[in-house]
């Protein structure tokens, strides 16, 4: 993927492995990227370890609790995402099982030949999911409200009693 905003706060990007990623550093950091970044520079012995133990039905694991845009949802955390690479039908895979309310189910990030490849799809696939989810959220929060405007009700505004006291309510003026 290669974009000029980034995913999480659309901020306009310039660094090119910003652009690359899709994120900003500091977006990047707050989501949990980079943490698997190790993984991708080790020597080419790790690499021909981790092909064997692929080939012969070992997982890795990316990560359990990376966020998952799931439209209409309103809370950013209640979607989870586990994070994984196998070998599958003569490709390495990186893949997701997303978890929630009503949800178990499998997402494939990639399926190539390349286990490097996989695994960058892998490791990139957390932070941006969870970015996804935050602006899906954004959104939701957004017509949420414009929902609440719509229907006269306005969280700001408080219905002034006789005695003095106030309670959240609509607003009839
Ligand atoms: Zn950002």
């Amino acid at each position: 993927m290669s974009q000029n905003t980034c995913t999480r706060c659309n901020r306009a990007l310039k660094d090119p492995q910003s652009v690359k990623r899709g994120m900003g550093p500091i977006c990047y950091r707050e989501l949990g990227g980079g943490i698997f970044e190790a993984d991708m520079e080790v020597d080419e012995k790790e690499w021909a370890r981790r092909d064997e133990l692929l080939r012969h039905g070992g997982e890795v694991d990316f990560g359990v609790n990376w966020q998952y845009p799931i439209e209409g949802n309103l809370l950013p955390t209640l979607y989870t995402l586990r994070v994984s690479v196998r070998f599958k039908d003569e490709n390495f895979e990186a893949y997701g099982i997303v978890t929630g309310p009503g949800k178990n189910e499998e997402v494939i990030f990639t399926s190539t030949p390349d286990i490097k490849a996989a695994y960058r799809a892998a490791i990139d696939a957390g932070p941006r999911c969870s970015a996804e989810a935050f602006q899906a959220w954004k959104q939701g929060a957004r017509e949420a409200r414009k929902m609440m405007q719509k229907s006269g009700i306005n969280r700001a505004t408080c219905v002034k009693r006789r005695d003095g006291t106030s309670s959240p309510g609509r607003d009839y003026t």
